[in-house]
C-alpha cells in the first residue's frame, strides 16, 4: 500500500495469547501465543491475502480485526479511530461496516431460520428500514449473489455448499460493509465451485469498493484474489509485499518453501518463477513453546547461528516489500542457490 493512501484499517503491535489453565481450579500453566505483534494496513478497495499453514494465527488475526475477540495488546485503527478499547455501544457503528464470511457457512447459518430471514437479520438487528424496505433489500441481495427469489423460503440445509456460501455473502453485504474478513471462504467447497465464488467476491469488490482481508492456506487462491499478500508463521508476519513480487521473487525462506509445496504454475508467459527452491520440511512448532530466535529456524535450510538466538525484525528491504529474515537485514549472506 502506498504511504499516500489513507488506510481503511491498520493494526499496530497486535497480540493475542490464550492462557492454559492447570486443571479446573489450578493456576496458569502457560500461554498460547496465537498472534504475536502484527503490523499491517489495508487500503480502501484493497484485498490483503493472509497465508500460512494451519495453526499460524491467521484466523485469530481476522477475528481480532473485527473485534470478535479482544486483543491482549495493540491497536486496531479504523479510519484513524482506535476501536480496540471501545465499549459495546461505541463499537456498534463499526460493526455495521465490518463483516465476516466464514469457511463453513452451514455452521454460521441458523438452521431454524428461512434463508430470507438469515440475510435480512442484520437489518433487523441494526434497525434499518421498515419491513417492506427490508424485503426489497433482501430480494436485491439474493439476485446479486446469484440466488433465485423463491429460495428465500428455503432453509440452510436445502442449499448446496456453494449456494450456502452465496447466502453467507448476501448476509455479509446486507449492511453495506467497507471491510469483509473472508476466513477460508472457499476451502470447504468443491474445486468446480471455488472459481465461481472467488469471481463473485471480486465482482462485488469492483462494484461496491470494499476491502477484504482474505485468510487462506491456499496460495493459488490467494494469488488469484489478492492485491498484496502477508505470509504468517507462528503468529508473526514474515513477509509482506504485492502479489506479483511475492509469487515471482519471494525473499523469505518460508515463503519460498510454501511456494515449492503447492501445485501452482512455475513458469508464466513473459516471466516465470525461480526454478527450484528449498522444500518445506517438518511441522509448525507448538505456539506454546516456540523456538528461540527466528521461530522458523528448525525448518529453515538457511539457518545459521544468529537465527537460533536473535529474532529477526520485519524490515522494508525494497519499497513496499517487508521481510523478517537475517538474510535480508544486513546479516551474513548465505548462498541461496540450490545444488543440482
Ligand atoms: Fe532462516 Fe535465519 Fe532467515 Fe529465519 S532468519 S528464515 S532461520 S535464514
Amino acid at each position: 500500500m502506498s504511504a499516500a493512501v489513507e488506510p481503511l484499517i491498520a493494526v499496530e503491535g497486535l497480540r493475542k495469547s490464550f492462557p492454559i489453565q492447570r486443571g479446573l481450579f489450578g493456576g496458569k500453566a502457560g500461554e498460547v501465543h496465537a498472534v504475536d505483534g502484527l503490523d499491517f494496513a489495508i487500503a480502501p478497495g484493497e484485498t490483503l491475502g493472509l497465508v500460512g499453514e494451519s495453526g499460524c494465527g491467521k484466523s485469530t488475526a481476522g477475528r481480532l480485526l473485527l473485534r470478535l475477540i479482544e486483543p491482549t495488546a495493540g491497536r486496531v485503527s479504523y479510519r484513524g479511530t482506535d476501536i480496540a478499547g471501545l465499549d459495546r455501544a461505541a463499537m456498534l457503528p463499526f460493526r455495521q461496516r465490518m463483516q465476516m464470511i466464514h469457511q463453513d457457512p452451514y455452521a454460521s447459518l441458523n438452521p431454524r431460520m428461512s434463508a430470507g430471514d438469515i440475510v435480512g437479520e442484520p437489518l433487523v438487528i441494526h434497525g434499518i428500514g421498515n419491513a417492506a424496505e427490508r424485503r426489497e433489500k433482501v430480494a436485491a441481495l439474493f439476485a446479486r449473489v446469484g440466488l433465485r427469489p423463491d429460495q428465500q423460503q428455503n432453509y440452510a440445509h436445502e442449499f448446496s455448499g456453494g449456494q450456502r456460501q452465496r447466502l453467507g455473502i448476501a448476509r455479509a453485504l446486507a449492511l453495506g460493509p467497507e471491510l469483509i474478513v473472508c476466513d477460508e471462504p472457499v476451502s470447504a467447497l468443491d474445486v468446480s465451485i471455488r472459481a465461481q465464488i472467488l469471481n463473485l467476491l471480486m465482482d462485488l469488490q469492483d462494484e461496491f469498493g470494499f476491502s477484504y482481508l482474505f485468510v487462506s492456506h491456499d496460495l493459488a487462491v490467494v494469488e488469484h484474489i489478492s492485491h498484496r499478500v502477508a505470509v504468517m508463521y507462528l503468529g508473526r508476519i514474515v513477509e509482506l509485499t504485492d502479489r506479483a513480487t511475492l509469487f515471482d521473487a519471494p525473499l523469505h525462506p518460508y515463503t519460498e518453501a510454501l511456494l515449492e509445496a503447492v501445485p501452482v504454475p512455475k513458469v508464466r508467459p513473459g516471466g516465470g518463477r525461480k526454478a527450484r527452491r528449498k522444500p518445506l520440511v517438518g511441522d509448525v512448532p507448538s505456539p506454546i513453546n516456540r523456538p528461540r530466535g527466528c521461530h522458523f529456524h528448525p525448518r529453515c535450510a538457511y539457518a545459521h547461528d544468529r537465527c537460533r538466538s536473535e529474532e529477526p525484525a520485519l524490515r522494508e528491504v525494497t519499497p513496499g516489500h517487508q521481510v523478517a529474515c537475517h538474510l535480508h537485514d544486513g546479516g551474513p549472506r548465505l548462498p541461496l542457490a540450490l545444488p543440482g
